[in-house]
């Protein structure tokens, strides 16, 4: 699947720099990259009006650029016409790439998008992740990774770092997986079990989900609360265009937001969680079928045939999803709720119910609940294009490990 360019953001690096003259030519660097990125391709001039340098001084930060490997030129930008052409310029299809990977319960997932945010490669393996321990799981998703990384450097990509989706709790770190309940890890460090010489990040699958949502969705509010499930369901709350969190990095757990304090037990220790009757376990049990591979498919396809017990099951679980979500959006006054991840698939028959709930029991006009286009590709791609921004924010950096 192709991937929408990088949509259009304030110039600037995400990550502060020393106000120093170095910091500045670092900041002005990035603004270049995000520029191009978001509406190249664009001649030098045109780049140094959108930012409000001097040609020159452009012109300067673009050889630097392309140099590295980060810009490119394409043709002349207006073939056949009288005078002496521009050059486009372009981020590039080459140089620098950003390896995304996803551990799910039932499948490891890797890819390597460019610059321009096009996915080049990927590897997909279902297999039963539930109760194994990390080694052999993140020996087979190393696999994967040094598979896509030849892949792509034979096509003259290198990889800038790789971004990890789990399905669970990470600390602060960005690489220790603090409890991971439907895969039964704890304090597992990924970082000596992954390749090393990559910079490595890791992060809950619903943060990068989130993430692409704001980065690749059409029209994406700067708030929004993104919600997605495969056995677990997590959210993630953006503010102003930044994920929210929290003081250990947890914010988002709403898969154990009570929906009825003294329902089933549930392994985080609470009881009668929104995980225990809105995670696709539940739903099943609900609906009276065995937990399977493909459990969407299995449920949206009972669904469309019109079984009664999946679209009552589906009904429930819409409903304590709507209960869950009041809590939130009365908490955050976010201007959308978008649904990602598995439960996308599900959304026609969960919207109904979770719209009504939520309508019934929120303050003022409800808040909007959509449909994430990324389905669950969203980590995966989040993932992927959390390198990209790397390098788009910071590219003195990744030139300087070229
Ligand atoms: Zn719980």
């Amino acid at each position: 699947m192709s991937t929408p360019p990088h949509k259009a953001r304030p110039a600037g690096p995400g990550r502060a720099l020393p106000d120093t003259q170095q910091g500045m030519r670092r900041r002005n660097l990035s603004r270049v990259m995000h520029t191009v990125s978001a509406e190249g391709p664009l001649s030098r001039a045109a780049v140094a009006s959108r930012i409000g340098l001097t040609r020159a001084a452009v012109s300067t930060l673009v050889d630097e650029l392309i140099r590295s490997g980060l810009l490119e030129e394409l043709g002349p930008e207006r073939p056949g016409r009288v005078g002496r052409p521009g050059f486009a310029l372009a981020v590039s299809g080459r140089g620098p790439a950003g390896i995304g990977a996803e551990v799910g319960v039932d499948h490891l997932a890797v890819c390597a998008v460019d610059l321009r945010g096009r996915v080049r490669f990927r590897a997909v393996r279902h297999v039963p992740n539930r109760g194994r321990s990390p080694e052999p799981v993140l020996g087979e998703l190393t696999g994967l990774v040094e598979r896509v990384v030849a892949e792509a450097e034979g096509e003259g990509l290198w990889p800038a770092g790789l971004a990890v989706a789990v399905p669970g709790l990470v600390a602060r770190d960005a690489r220790t997986v603090v409890r991971a309940p439907n895969l039964g890890w704890h304090d597992t460090d990924l970082g000596g079990l992954l390749p090393a010489g990559l910079p490595l990040t890791v992060a809950n699958e619903a943060n990068f989900g989130a993430l692409a949502e704001l980065w690749l969705g059409e029209d994406t509010p700067r708030d929004f609360l993104h919600v997605s499930a495969e056995v677990g369901i997590g959210a993630a709350v953006v503010v102003d265009g930044r994920l929210l969190h929290g003081n250990r990095g947890f914010a988002g757990e709403l898969g154990h937001v009570p929906v009825r304090p003294e329902g089933p037990q549930c392994a985080c220790g609470g009881r009668g969680c929104l995980e225990q009757y809105a995670g696709e376990d539940a739903v099943l049990r609900a609906a009276g079928l065995e937990p399977g591979e493909d459990r969407v498919g299995l449920l949206a396809g009972r669904a469309e045939q019109g079984d009664a017990d999946v679209r009552d099951a589906l009904h429930e679980a819409g409903t304590a999803l709507g209960i869950a979500l009041t809590g939130a959006v009365n908490l955050l006054d976010p201007e959308s709720v978008v649904l990602g991840g598995a439960l996308s698939g599900l959304a026609p028959w969960l919207l109904p119910s979770l719209r009504s709930e939520l309508a019934r029991r929120t303050a003022g006009p409800p808040c909007p609940v959509s449909v994430s286009p990324l389905g669950p590709e969203g980590p995966l791609l989040g993932a992927a294009h959390s390198v990209v921004r790397g390098v788009l924010d910071d590219p003195a950096a990744v030139a300087e490990r070229s």
